[in-house]
């Protein structure tokens, strides 16, 4: 309970109104305090100004008449003039002050005549309001008139107030504490509710959703992502599916042909050329297996985000040239005829190994496709590479059978082999594609098939060129 978010919630927010209260609250206490002590300020300046004007009458201020005394009693508040040098003589005292206990204070004797100050004294019996102000003689003698006031009404309403304080903000601390609590009960409900729903989802249940907001708040916000996340994991675990069932199915075929082909073999004895013949058809199945295996550890390796992609400046029209010689020989031996004529110089910024490898796949595809697009002509895979718009342009056109127009985006998909293509099946497993795809991506770039006018396809790669 105590790591709910609702207790947490509720926990800051009593804490804040607590700190909130307490300053608010002394505050309040500090300035009704204030006003109440300084209440009697002016009457102590005038009173301290009426002792001023009684003692400036004398030469010396040492021996006040009777109708001076007289006036100075009935000032009204306590007064105390003493000398501030030599004895500290007291000249004066109003009669009622003996009874209170005056602290002293000769600090303010140092002040510039007539410069007063006032202090709040915990004298006894009563707090006390001092002001005090020096005082100089026509004789020069220097001494501090002190009027004073008993405060003894001021701690009596500041009690009350304290108590009222101290009272009422617990109390409303915990009265907002519960509100709180409930409040912030009521507010994450549809919090818990998602929650289980959410757990109620599991890899055998991925097409649920969870039910749509009433409104578009930030629980709202929540379930419509979270309905997407599930959507993208749903995609993603079919995708993981069909590749995986696509993978087994593309393993078991040449499998199966070996299997069959040595239980031929062993059947009965056989001259050594039989058995040669056996080793050389499973050895292609060997083979397959491995260029399978090899590609799909490609296409983990580029999922899983563990293959580099180095950006450097790359010559793709090298590259792109050096591959077509590299297919020289196969094409010559299938009759097919490859013309790279339109090849400008072009740099892309990119990894040349994986470069070398997409085109590789696609003259790869282009030449095992390519057929006679009319009768009596020679097959042939063109291939151009340009510059356009601050993009490198790949293009690799072919004479074949073309894609037909539902295949022209699933092609690029994983174990994807047109129908066309099936009399191929002996030569591609469906991944060529699915990685020069991911290569073109990696790089920041596209790729794209189409249909040529005059029969063949025509596959795109758009590149980022380099900045040098
Ligand atoms: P593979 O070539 O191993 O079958 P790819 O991923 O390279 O796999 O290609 C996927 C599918 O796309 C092919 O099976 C084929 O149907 C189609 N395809 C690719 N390139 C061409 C092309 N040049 N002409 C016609 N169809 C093509």
């Amino acid at each position: 309970m105590f790591h709910a978010l609702r207790f947490r919630l509720t926990l800051w927010y009593a804490l804040v109104l607590a700190a909130v209260l307490a300053v608010f609250g002394v505050s309040l206490y500090g300035l009704v305090r204030y006003q109440l002590v300084r209440h009697h300020d002016a009457a102590l300046t005038e009173a301290a100004a009426a002792v001023a004007r009684v003692l400036s009458e004398q030469e010396d201020c040492e021996h006040l008449t009777d109708s001076q005394r007289a006036e100075l009693d009935g000032i009204g508040h306590l007064v105390l003039f003493h000398e501030v040098e030599g004895e500290g003589r007291v000249f004066y005292r109003s009669p009622d002050s003996a009874a209170v206990e005056i602290p002293l204070d000769s600090r303010a004797a140092t002040a510039p005549a007539g410069a007063g100050s006032f202090d709040t004294l915990s004298g006894k019996p009563e707090l006390l309001r001092m002001y005090s102000v020096p005082y100089r003689s026509r004789a020069g003698r220097r001494g501090l008139i002190h009027v004073v006031h008993g405060l003894g009404d001021v701690p009596a309403p500041l009690a009350s107030l304290r108590l009222a304080l101290l009272l009422m903000a617990p109390l409303a601390v915990l009265l907002s504490a519960a509100g709180g609590y409930w409040l912030a009960g009521r507010a994450l409900a549809p919090v818990d509710d998602v929650t289980r729903l959410a757990r109620e989802i599991g890899a055998s249940s991925l097409g649920r959703r969870l039910p749509p907001p009433k409104a578009q708040d930030e629980i709202g916000r929540l379930v419509d992502t979270l309905n997407q996340m599930i959507a993208r994991l749903e995609s993603s675990f079919e995708a993981m599916k069909r590749f995986t069932a696509d993978a087994s199915h593309e393993l078991r075929g040449p499998l199966a042909t070996m299997r069959s082909a040595i239980d031929v073999a062993l059947s009965r004895p056989r001259e050594h050329s039989e058995y040669r013949d056996a080793l050389a058809s499973v050895g292609e199945d060997v083979d397959r297996l491995r260029d399978i295996a090899e590609e799909l550890l490609v296409l983990a390796r580029a999922d899983a985000g563990r293959i580099a992609i180095e950006r450097h400046p790359v010559r793709l029209d090298v590259v792109t040239t050096e591959v077509v010689e590299s297919f020289e020989a196969l094409a010559a031996e299938r009759g097919v005829s490859l013309c790279a004529r339109c090849v400008e110089a072009v740099t892309v910024a990119g990894d040349e190994r994986w470069l070398r490898q997409l085109v590789f796949n696609l003259l790869d595809n282009a030449v095992k496709f390519s057929a006679p697009a009319k009768a009596g002509e020679r097959p042939s895979v063109s291939i151009e590479v340009a510059e356009d718009d601050g993009a490198g342009l790949l293009r690799v056109a072919d004479t074949g059978p073309g894609i037909p127009e539902q295949a022209l985006l699933r092609i690029f998909e994983r174990f994807y082999r047109a129908d066309d293509a099936r009399s191929y099946q002996g030569e591609g497993v469906g991944l060529g594609l699915s990685i020069a795809a991911w290569v073109v991506e990696a790089h920041g770039g596209r790729i794209w098939a189409a249909n040529r006018p005059d029969g063949g396809s025509l596959f795109t790669v758009s590149l980022p060129v380099a900045r040098l």
